[in-house]
């Protein structure tokens, strides 16, 4: 696979070449500056904001585009701060998010609440959403079919907010954005990368609420954000 800055060279020459020939006069391509500038961005999420969450919202609409939908109340999109330097993901609503509308406002939201304080934050400053954004019955996992029809929007959601960072709160997130089947215990305690966003990998507030011995490891992954956060910017 070509490094991405082999990927960066060719699009820069194709860049050069295409507005070379713009300028020789040549028609029937677009080069114009801002086609231009996004193809030097190709694959990268550092790209024109080309749309808002709220596009993104209404295109999603009353979604019927998985089995989800039969059982859910409301989707539940995510709420917060819509360039948020830091966005969290979880897995998917759950009995009070779907009826609320709003993701994690149950108890394990409530935690989540306590861990964004703990970090000098407010949930009005980040942004939260979930991999899913219908409750799966009974709150099981997702299954891969509903992941992979849901997954789009919340890169679309990533995309339009360009963040620095994502927490990724239990397995299920981590393991879909990183695109891996590691351990969640393996996965957190270091830095991964989802395109050019860091990635924290962390427990889920709901585990954290059976296994309150793992809120130090939280605690641990938390400060380790924390070092690096851009508070002041
Ligand atoms: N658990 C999640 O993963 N997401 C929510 O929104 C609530 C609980």
């Amino acid at each position: 696979m070509a490094s991405r800055s082999q990927i960066v060279k060719t699009l820069d020459a194709l860049k050069h070449t295409l507005q070379d020939l713009a300028d020789k006069g040549h028609r029937g391509f677009d080069c114009n500056s801002s086609s231009l500038e996004k193809l030097a961005n190709w694959g990268s999420v550092r790209q024109l904001r080309s749309e808002t969450l709220k596009d993104i919202r209404l295109d999603l609409g009353d979604c019927q585009r998985c089995k989800l939908a039969r059982h859910r109340k409301n989707v539940v999109f995510g709420s917060g701060h819509p360039t948020a330097k830091l966005v969290f993901v979880g897995e998917g609503p759950g009995f009070e998010e779907d009826r609320q509308a709003e993701p994690f406002v149950g108890a394990a939201g409530q935690l989540l609440t306590k861990i964004i304080a703990a970090i000098d934050l407010t949930r009005n400053q980040v942004y939260i959403c979930n991999i899913v954004k219908c409750r799966p019955p009974g709150n099981r996992n997702p299954e891969t079919d509903e992941i992979d029809t849901c997954l789009p929007f919340l890169e679309r959601q990533i995309a339009a907010i360009q963040p620095d960072y994502i927490c990724a709160l239990g397995a299920i997130a981590a393991q879909t954005l990183l695109n891996t089947t590691e351990s969640i215990s393996k996965l957190r305690g270091r830095f991964h990368q989802y395109k050019e966003i860091k990635v924290i990998a962390t427990y889920h507030p709901a585990y954290l609420l059976r296994n309150p011995e793992k809120k130090r490891d939280v605690w641990e992954d938390m400060k380790m954000l924390m070092k690096e956060y851009p508070y002041e910017t």
